[in-house]
């Protein structure tokens, strides 16, 4: 098998209020086709575009997540194509001044780190949506087309990186770090989904002497999974080519989820030529270092520091704060359970295991969960007081997510006999406590203990492993009968 090398493009949804160039709404999904629309996106003559500052904002903030440097000089170009979801014909983009360039992501794939260098990230208008009703899903054998303009304008950063990825466990990676990092930055969405994280594949095979053969662009694969499927697809039916001694075109090719094939849309070589020039309408951009030195000093913690900081602070495993990380919310959740005064390790494994499985049954999202963060570390640091077994407090956290209590309540809710250790518990830790003095256990056993001065000796020890939570009676009768 020969390796092969593929390049992202990944488009991201930015998350501004409104449109990239007028004031239409950026929340039209689900909205009634062609009703979240202007002059200015329906391209009506006379009309003139004006950028919004919030998504210059945006993509500074993702280039620098990035590690790009942002361009001191950027502007808009027109990319000139005709098709029915383009209402002006050209496409208002960036094309020779990219507002960031020269970054990497660095991703952990096959039990290494990798870095990924991204060649550049751009501005540019999204194109509104084409539908191709045809009765079982496929995309040929439609006898009409339907185009929506809603998305029309929508703003997108297109993030175009370096052919460094070798294997689709590489891409899958760097796709999800993408996406962690668009999130945790309060950039876009990043779901795949809705679309608001696009990707587009370019995949070619290194010959045996190391050069690189034909390239081929994968689109229309819309989750983690299709592309998984695609790449397969695609590498097998390459070599396979190849094997037979035939030759590759180099096209860009559909992915059809449904048959589980690419099939060739366009071959490149008679592809149209974009005519790309200076959109005059739209003054360059001169960003400044000020303003994006203040743009550098506002970036939250970024996940691969947080990550870094929860397994040194913390004493986590890599795992564990892998996990943690994943989702800053999920990261927050943690950081104010620790701080209610329960052990990190213990709040690791509360929330991998059984917030996990209640968040799992109940199908929220770990902001939705009910039990609050804090009520969580107060259940846990009961436990650790052991007035709560591990088993009763599962059933306590449950009834907490159930009736949206405070623990206080869901302990008297579940009618648990929280803050005493009696019956079996108690006899566990005492014969901890003997299995520790082998010698004063066997004194009173020989009868030698005439004073009971052992004996005393043998309660005060349990009294202080169970810290003071259980009662002292129990304690010595329990300790006495224990004994004979
Ligand atoms: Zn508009």
């Amino acid at each position: 098998m020969r390796e092969p090398v593929v390049g992202l493009e990944i488009h991201l949804q930015l998350k501004t209020k409104t449109k990239l160039f007028c004031s239409c709404s950026s929340d039209y999904i689900g909205a009634t086709p062609n009703t979240n629309v202007c002059p200015v996106c329906l391209a009506i003559p006379g009309t003139l575009p004006i950028l919004n500052d919030h998504a210059v904002e945006l993509a500074v903030k993702m280039g620098l997540g990035l590690h790009c440097s942002i361009s001191d000089n950027t502007r808009f170009h027109r990319k000139h194509y005709f098709y029915a979801d383009l209402p002006k014909a050209y496409q208002i983009t960036q094309y020779e001044h990219p507002i960031a360039v020269g970054g990497y992501v660095d991703i952990a794939a096959g039990g290494k780190t990798k870095r990924i260098r991204v060649h550049h990230l751009h501005l540019e208008e999204d194109a509104g949506k084409l539908v191709h009703p045809t009765s079982d899903g496929r995309l040929t054998g439609a006898s009409y087309s339907l185009v929506d303009y809603n998305r029309g304008g929508m703003p997108l950063s297109e993030i175009v990186s370096e052919p460094d990825m070798n294997s689709a466990e590489e891409v899958l990676a760097y796709i999800t770090q993408i996406r962690q990092l668009a999130r945790y930055l309060d950039v876009s969405d990043g779901e795949m989904e809705s679309g608001s994280l696009r990707v587009d594949v370019n995949i070619s095979l290194r010959n045996d002497d190391g050069s690189l053969g034909t390239r081929v662009e994968i689109k229309n694969v819309n989750s983690l999974r299709s592309i998984e499927r695609a790449l397969g697809y695609e590498i097998a039916r390459q070599n396979k080519v190849l094997d037979e001694g035939g030759c590759l075109v180099r096209e860009t090719r559909l992915w059809d989820d449904v048959a589980g094939v690419t099939r060739s849309m366009r071959s490149k070589e008679g592809e149209r030529d974009y005519r790309y020039y200076v959109e005059m309408d739209l003054a360059p951009i001169s960003a400044g270092p000020e303003y994006v030195e203040e743009i550098r000093k506002s970036l939250p913690e970024m996940p691969w520091e947080k990550r870094e900081r929860f397994i040194r602070d913390h004493s986590l495993s890599e795992e564990e704060a892998a996990q943690l990380t994943e989702q800053k919310e999920t990261a927050d959740y943690f950081e104010e359970c620790v701080s209610a005064g329960a052990p990190a390790a213990k709040c690791a494994n509360w929330m991998r295991m059984e917030v996990q499985r209640l968040l799992h049954e109940m199908d929220l999202p770990i902001e939705k969960f009910p039990v609050k963060a804090s009520e969580l570390g107060k259940l846990i640091v009961r436990v650790e007081k052991r007035e709560l077994s591990n088993t009763q407090a599962k059933d306590v956290l449950a009834v907490m997510a159930e009736k949206e209590l405070p623990v206080d309540e869901a302990i008297k809710a579940c009618g648990v006999s929280c803050g005493k250790i009696t019956g079996p518990a108690l006899e566990e830790i005492i014969k901890k406590v003997f299995a520790g003095e082998p010698e004063a256990v066997e004194t009173v056993r020989a009868g030698n203990d005439k004073k009971g001065a052992k004996v005393k000796f043998l309660q005060g020890l349990v009294m202080r492993e169970t810290r003071g939570s259980a009662d002292p009676a129990e304690v010595a009768s329990l300790v006495n009968s224990m004994l004979k």
